[in-house]
């Protein structure tokens, strides 16, 4: 079969997977009443390091401009979701950090996913891991094209060594099988 024939079938696939992650997302936030967006942006601060919850770098990792994202921080401190605190390494801007009450919806917006979960488990282990690879060859290939703008994968991480079909973390000294390699890791460090 010709390859741009396949090619059209993997993508036209993938925009299936998106949209129903999109739908999922969208029946989520309706229940909170705030926009996929902002149920988003509290999951990903329930995730990540304090000190990167700033306006600037949750611009850059979901590929916004600022004054998106400084809108919808807006919205999540007027509804007491997000707190505002003092950043230690810049007094010109600020960090963000969950309440009590973001926590909360965190905790049950992360179930979002659970739909696509259960069909992920339709995979063998093999199969997840593979898929897993696979996915990230094509994660890196549109970051290298400037479409995907941060990724913290171990294919891009300083860590990360080959050696022929094996995959090593160099920092935690361990071999790492495909469903081990990280998609979006704490220790990341860029190349
Ligand atoms: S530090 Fe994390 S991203 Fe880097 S190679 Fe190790 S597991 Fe992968």
């Amino acid at each position: 079969m010709e390859a741009g024939v396949v090619n059209r079938k993997i993508t036209q696939g993938l925009e299936r997977i998106s949209k129903a992650f999109r739908v999922l997302l969208w029946e989520e936030s309706k229940l909170y009443k705030i926009s996929p967006i902002q149920i988003q942006l509290l999951i990903f601060c329930d995730t990540h390091k304090k000190e990167n919850l700033k306006v600037g770098f949750l611009a850059t990792e979901f590929d916004l401009t600022k004054a998106t994202v400084s809108d919808s921080i807006k919205v999540l401190l007027k509804k007491e979701l997000l707190v505002k605190k003092v950043n230690p390494k810049d007094s010109r801007s600020f960090l963000v950090e969950l309440t009590a009450k973001g926590k909360k919806i965190v905790k049950k917006a992360s179930l979002f996913t659970s739909a696509l979960n259960e069909s992920i488990d339709y995979l063998s282990e093999i199969e997840k891991g593979v898929f897993l690879k696979q996915l990230m060859q094509l994660i890196y290939q549109l970051n290298q094209k400037n479409i995907i703008s941060t990724q913290r994968m171990c294919l891009t991480c300083y860590h990360y060594k080959k050696e022929g079909n094996n995959h090593y973390c160099n920092l935690i000294q361990k071999e790492l099988k495909n469903t081990e390699l990280e998609i979006d890791c704490l220790e990341h460090k860029e190349l």
